[in-house]
């Protein structure tokens, strides 16, 4: 029977009404799959319950953070500690300490950090301080690869062989495009060609260390190798955006995953435990300029909030070696049930995973770059997400973001959630 939405959509038509498109954030807007936004009356462990009281095995996990699941006992439990002593002071808290002590233990390249209040603040910043340090104002951004809304980083690529880029939406100045050079990722021919030219003006080349914001595209064998390779040849910061791969992918997030060292990292979502936070932080020579150490100018409010430190450390005190083995087992348990039931039903499906981010596209293509990720079914995705959602599985509504599984997904969820992509594969194989 299919689900019904009717205070969702009641509560959406007021919205619209004072908020753009009715949503804070626009992938909430559910555009892209055609449907009403889902609105959330609450939720626990890997489960959401929506406003007309729908059930769901959530996999969004507010796109990231909620590595532990909703409403985790610990985290809601340091939250409130935190809460009776007070939200915000304005003033330094021994939580900053502790939350410094936990990056820079589980990030060796980080030797010094600065938190801010969401990952586009991180990027913005760690850019700022990466052309002071060079002098120089260009940066080097990847296709598809997505870093936040600041003005230079809401850049696509310009057309043919032109790699300087142009403003991604109306507002960002073509003058401040102008500095943000665009090259496809996984492709570290084409990122040292554009090097050797350029090289000696570029600031900073800004890369997710595994792609997740155009579905789940991990890095080819040697490709971040090649970046820091060629990033220290000419003097060029070398910065790995981890909002989503820190603390997510491994214990040691991406760079220790795949051992290379980056000169800065920017970070957010799992730190924060669900509330808002990012951070950026990294070698100490660099670090040394942010203000008041040095002269780059950045600061913030609410930075370093106790209830988003004590929500961010309750979570990290969880994320132990055994905690993401077992995300690990949970996620491949669940990339393989849809690959065989795209082999049962012969849906030409692609899984890209990489420790619990697992990326499904309907192509029968392997998928290394946003070029292929654009080639795949949306049709047929939209169709697999409606379907999905009325069976009681919550998906990010876009064919271009991953799954997000957490250590509150049982074993029992994950077959559940399997028997079910099964059933719905079955039905679009016979449309
Ligand atoms: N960098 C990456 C890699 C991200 O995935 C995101 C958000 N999805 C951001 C930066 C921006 O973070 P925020 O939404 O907290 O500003």
């Amino acid at each position: 029977m299919a689900l019904t939405f009717d205070k969702s959509i009641a509560f959406h038509k007021e919205a619209v009404e004072m908020i753009p498109g009715g949503v804070n954030s626009p992938v909430r807007a559910f555009r892209s799959v055609d449907m009403n936004p889902i609105y959330v009356k609450e939720a626990q462990g890997a489960k959401v319950v929506d406003v007309d009281g729908n059930p769901y095995i959530d996999y969004i996990g507010s796109w990231g953070p909620l590595i532990i699941g909703h409403a985790h006992p610990q985290v809601v439990k340091r939250i409130e500690q935190a809460l009776h002593r007070g939200t915000s002071f304005g003033l330094p808290t021994e939580l900053e300490i502790e939350m410094a002590r936990e990056v820079t233990k589980r990030m060796p390249s980080v030797d010094v950090v600065r938190m801010v209040n969401s990952g586009t603040e991180a990027t913005m910043s760690a850019l700022r301080l990466a052309r002071a340090y060079t002098g120089r104002s260009r940066i080097l951004k990847f296709v598809g690869s997505y870093h936040g809304h600041s003005d230079g980083l809401l850049i696509r690529a310009g057309s043919g062989v032109a790699t300087l880029g142009l403003p991604d939406s109306p507002g960002v100045p073509k003058e401040v495009a102008q500095y943000t050079m665009t090259v496809p990722y996984n492709n570290a021919e084409s990122f040292t060609k554009v090097m050797e030219q350029y090289g000696n003006d570029v600031a900073a080349v800004i890369v997710e260390p595994i792609a997740g914001n155009m579905g789940v595209v991990p890095p080819l064998p040697g490709f971040l190798q090649t970046l820091r390779e060629i990033t220290e040849k000419y003097g060029t910061v070398l910065i790995f955006d981890e909002v989503m791969t820190g603390y997510r992918v491994d214990y040691y997030s991406a760079q220790g995953l795949y051992q290379v060292t980056p000169d800065l990292t920017t970070m957010g979502k799992v730190i924060g435990g669900g509330l808002p936070v990012g951070a950026y932080g990294g070698r100490r020579e660099i670090m040394e300029l942010v203000a008041p150490q040095g002269s780059v100018y950045q600061a913030g409010t609410l930075s370093g909030n106790p209830l988003a430190m004590a929500a961010g450390l309750a979570t990290l005190e969880q994320l132990t070696e055994e905690a993401y083995q077992k995300l690990e087992r949970a996620a491949a348990k669940l990339a393989e049930g849809i690959i065989q039931s795209g082999q049962e039903t012969k849906i030409p499906v692609q899984i890209n995973r990489v420790g619990s981010m697992v990326g499904l596209f309907f192509s029968d293509q392997p998928v290394t770059n946003y070029q292929q990720a654009l080639q795949s079914n949306n049709d047929l995705f939209l169709k697999y997400y409606q379907q999905m959602v009325n069976e009681g599985i919550l998906l990010a509504p876009s064919q271009y973001e991953g799954m997000f599984v957490s250590t509150a997904h049982t074993d029992e969820m994950i077959e559940q959630t399997v028997a079910i992509i099964r059933r719905v594969f079955k039905k679009l194989a016979t449309e």
